[in-house]
């Protein structure tokens, strides 16, 4: 059965142009102005904005399994959340435990989303462990798919030395991968941390004087340091900083190829969440914090002027009933992480685009075709054209609406956006070429597929 969207403002890779999208076989089949229905099922779009489906290049669904700290969404809610705000593909992260393959996660995660997930997925494999058992499975990962790579200079169990992030972002180059880092000062974390308790701060106000902006810019420079000496491009996850962008700002300045990641909810809100009554500011817990007004205004800045590559969620949902209130008295047991994945589109649309501050394109390219490019799937993912995967969103650009948990997807019981008004909405999206929601509603699941995903393409 062939679909036939009509009359769209299609936001095409050189920008938007009104006309006709024909679907058929998953495939996008024919673009072009007064298409002939010809049979087609056809989905009026007139007064839409017609997007190649959203890519969500960091989410954490099902994380902590088994352990008391378990995320909330799954795969299925998750997943299902995702679809309903228009991600037609997440990009989530399999996590190794110490002393086992990276084999050995790549199974477990497929085993966790395989025939689950409502919308398209891959993973970023985290690597915690290096030797030479580890690095020779890179190859092995290159031909299943899996082409990007995460370490943490932060997180007891998770992060590494430098000399070992300097030795994977060259053993990655010899894939054409690329390797993003969870930017901060783990010494400095631990120190603050344990000095703001001796002082007797325990409640979640201290968080982000222990994830200070210094903590992030010292550890982007030094990351982009251990880059430049290896000579190959990497990625800085969910910049949230002033100082951060600086930094990267500066390194670009001296001719390195580097990429940003940042996250709707640095554009977004503010540290003033940390001054919320009672123990209400843990919903706002996640590293790193919440910053400042000015922050706030540089990254908005640096996304208007294409510094920063992709927006991801970093998705990572704790109920507030239940798993914050593990740091009730210690706010360094917080678990850290805020739910996200269903907002990202309509959040920077209203934000970003009905504010002036960005146009429908440049949403369009750190929302769909920059994550595609970065993570090896373009074009088959990230742009409207004769032959790509019919993942698609068409985007009603008047619709108001209030972000509320009570009329959320994410199985979670409260959302960091709770009360915002908002401009724009996912009307319809086609998820290889199959209606998966009709009015803001999920009407298909399961559909999802795992990407297999060739070399990073670099345009820096
Ligand atoms: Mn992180
Ligand atoms: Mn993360």
């Amino acid at each position: 059965m062939s679909i036939l969207i009509q009359n769209g403002t299609l936001v095409l890779p050189d920008g938007p142009v009104q006309a006709d999208l024909r679907v058929d076989g998953g495939k996008i089949a024919q673009i072009g102005p007064a298409l002939p229905v010809d049979g087609s099922e056809v989905i009026p779009a007139g007064g839409k904005l017609v997007f190649p489906g959203f890519i969500d290049t960091h989410t954490h669904f099902e994380m902590n399994k088994g352990q008391v700290n378990e995320t909330a969404d799954n795969w299925e809610t998750g997943t299902r959340a995702a679809l309903a705000g228009g991600t037609t593909c997440v990009l989530d992260f399999a996590e190794p435990d110490h002393g086992c393959s990276l084999q050995s996660a790549l199974d477990e995660w497929r085993r966790r989303a395989d025939g689950r997930a409502c919308c398209h997925y891959s993973f970023h494999m985290t690597i915690v462990d290096w030797d030479r058992r580890i690095a020779d499975e890179l190859s092995a990962m290159t031909r299943q798919g899996i082409t990007s790579y995460k370490v943490y200079l932060a997180y007891h169990g998770m992060r590494i030395s430098d000399g070992v992030a300097y030795e994977i972002i060259k053993a990655v180059a010899q894939e054409g991968g690329i390797v993003g880092c969870h930017c901060e000062n783990g010494d400095l974390i631990d120190a603050s941390i344990a000095e703001l308790k001796a002082a007797g701060k325990l409640d979640p106000s201290s968080h982000p004087l222990a994830h200070s902006a210094v903590i992030e810019a010292e550890a982007v420079n030094r990351w982009l340091a251990l880059a430049e000496q290896a000579g190959y491009p990497v990625n800085v996850v969910h910049l949230s900083t002033q100082r951060g962008l600086d930094a990267a700002l500066l390194a670009r300045s001296h001719g390195q190829a580097l990429y940003l990641e940042s996250c709707p909810q640095y554009f977004t809100l503010t540290d003033e969440k940390y001054q919320l009554p009672g123990f209400e500011s843990a919903k706002f817990v996640f590293s790193p914090p919440l910053r400042r007004q000015e922050d706030v205004d540089a990254l908005w800045e640096a996304l208007s002027d294409d510094e920063i590559d992709t927006i991801g969620t970093d998705h990572c949902s704790f109920c507030y009933g239940t798993a914050k209130q593990l740091g009730r008295d210690d706010f360094s047991a917080i678990p850290p992480g805020i739910p996200g994945v269903e907002h990202r589109p309509c959040l920077m649309y209203t934000y970003g685009v009905n504010a002036g501050r960005i146009n429908v394109l440049q949403m369009m390219k750190a929302l769909s075709e920059r994550p595609a490019r970065l993570f090896g799937m373009f074009p088959q993912k990230g742009t409207l054209a004769v032959g790509s995967d019919a993942d698609i969103v068409v985007f009603d650009p008047e619709a108001a609406w209030t972000i509320t948990a009570a009329e959320q997807y994410q199985n979670v019981d409260y959302t960091p956006y709770e009360g915002m008004e908002v401009r724009g909405r996912a009307d319809v999206v086609l998820l290889g070429g199959e209606v998966a929601v009709k009015g803001g509603r999920v009407v298909r699941e399961g559909l999802g597929r795992f990407v297999p995903r060739g070399p990073a393409q670099f345009w820096r």
